[in-house]
């Protein structure tokens, strides 16, 4: 905040701050020239703060006849605001483009031109000037009229970069008349200038970072998988609504651990994203082996968003459980026997297919003992059609495939048993699954 005064009565000031301590007779002599009252006005305005990349910049302005010890009536015709970026930007005349409320006293200012009654509901707009009315009986007291939340400049990035403090300032200038209705001898003639002067912090918008672990073919992984597995991770970074996608650089840590904890055992060299803010790191990739394991991916932030972590993303590396078919009884009924076993012991045996057959699955929780599944056909002449999911403790799970791990020879057998056993000629790919 800062105001105007003309300084009429300074050099007088001037002499008897100078000549003070000479008489107090020299004080009544210069109490005698009070009439040579000084004129001014109050302008001073305010901005919000802080102000994010891509938002607003956004201030008020108050212009108040508070300073005219004459309590001179005054007009304002303008307010032209300068936003010191680079280059400055510069506002139109504020005084027509903004909205504009009375303050003070009902009838204590108006503004003409435009429309509007000055009120919150129904600001003066488009004006061309305003009248403060002064008071003077108490000069503090005249007219007080604001320009309410008006923006004209956008904050960019580079205003963030613009200095440590990364503060963006303005000065805006009134431009104002006396129109000496006190009749005072000194008025000022012709417009007169007043100037106010703000700023704002510039921030930077919030990233978020998410995280998918990718296999070879780019399938999303999750859970556990597979020692052998082939794992890269596929990083996007996010934005806010209405700004610009983010763009720069990621990196990606790698850890032999389900935590990200301590020293990750890989970090990637610097990824750059792409136009959707994307990246799959396919270069910085890993052949899992038994354990737990992690990405974390960190982007760098630009110069409108800040940096951001992904999560820590794990997955856990297991052994798969493994079915084989290990008898196979021709009946009637026809019967199939599967034995199921995993080493981190069973924790679920799903039918996740069960046609024209029943199934019985001796208790197993826990187990890691091998554990036989008799699969019965029920409709002899039929097809059947039976398929399991297999879990192990700790997640590990595999579709029971029997044929595995029998070669492709010994697979084409067991098809043939199969169909034999179940009647299912028309089941060849599905039985391939049981
Ligand atoms: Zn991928």
């Amino acid at each position: 905040m800062s105001g105007s005064r003309l300084r009429d009565g300074e050099r007088r000031a001037l002499w008897l701050g100078a000549f003070a301590v000479l008489a107090l007779s020299f004080v009544f002599v210069g109490s005698a020239a009070a009439q040579d009252a000084e004129h001014g006005i109050g302008f001073s305005k305010g901005c919000a703060s802080p102000t994010a990349i891509g938002e607003p910049y956004t201030c008020s302005y108050t212009i108040r006849n508070n300073s005219d010890d004459a309590g001179d009536t005054l007009t304002v015709s303008s307010v032209v605001d300068h936003v010191f970026t680079t280059p400055t930007a510069t506002s139109g005349n504020i005084i027509h483009d903004g909205a504009i409320v009375l303050v003070s006293a009902a009838g204590s200012a108006t503004c003409t031109g435009g429309t509007g009654s000055g009120t919150a509901a129904n600001p003066w707009l488009n004006s061309t000037s305003c009248t403060l009315v002064g008071n003077p009986a108490n000069p503090g007291a005249g007219g007080v009229i604001r320009v309410t939340s008006f923006s004209f400049y956008t904050v960019r990035d580079v205003d963030f970069a613009a200095n440590a403090g990364h503060i963006l300032t303005d000065e805006a200038f009134l431009t104002w008349a006396d129109t000496c209705s006190s009749g005072s001898s000194n008025c000022p003639v012709g417009p007169q200038t007043a100037t106010s002067g703000s700023q704002t912090v510039v921030t930077q918008l919030a990233s978020s970072t998410a995280t998918q672990i990718h296999n070879a073919a780019h399938q999303v992984v999750t859970g556990s998988i597979a020692p052998g597995t082939n794992v890269h991770d596929f990083v996007s970074v996010s934005g806010q609504a209405g700004s610009p996608i983010p763009t720069g650089n990621v990196t990606i840590d790698w850890f032999l651990n389900g935590s990200c904890s301590g020293a990750p055992a890989a970090t990637s060299p610097t990824f750059a994203l792409n136009a959707a803010g994307e990246v799959d790191a396919t270069t910085f990739n890993f052949t899992v082996s038994v354990g737990q394991r992690a990405f974390m991916a960190h982007y760098a932030g630009n110069g409108t968003y800040t940096a951001s972590n992904g999560p820590c993303e794990s997955v856990t590396v297991a052994t798969m459980p493994i079915c084989i078919l290990t008898a196979t009884i021709a009946g009637p009924p026809k019967q199939i026997q599967i034995t199921v076993q995993a080493a981190a012991g069973l924790a679920a045996i799903i039918p996740t297919t069960l046609t024209n057959a029943t199934l019985l699955i001796p208790a197993y929780a826990g187990t890691t003992n091998p554990v036989v599944v008799t699969a019965t056909k029920v409709n002899q002449t039929a097809g059947a059609h039976v398929a399991l999911q297999v879990t192990a403790v700790g997640g590990a799970s595999t579709t029971c495939d029997p044929i595995l791990p029998g070669t492709k020879a010994h697979a084409h057998s067991l098809k043939l048993v199969f169909q034999h056993l179940l009647g299912v000629l028309g089941q060849l790919r599905e039985l391939v699954q049981l």
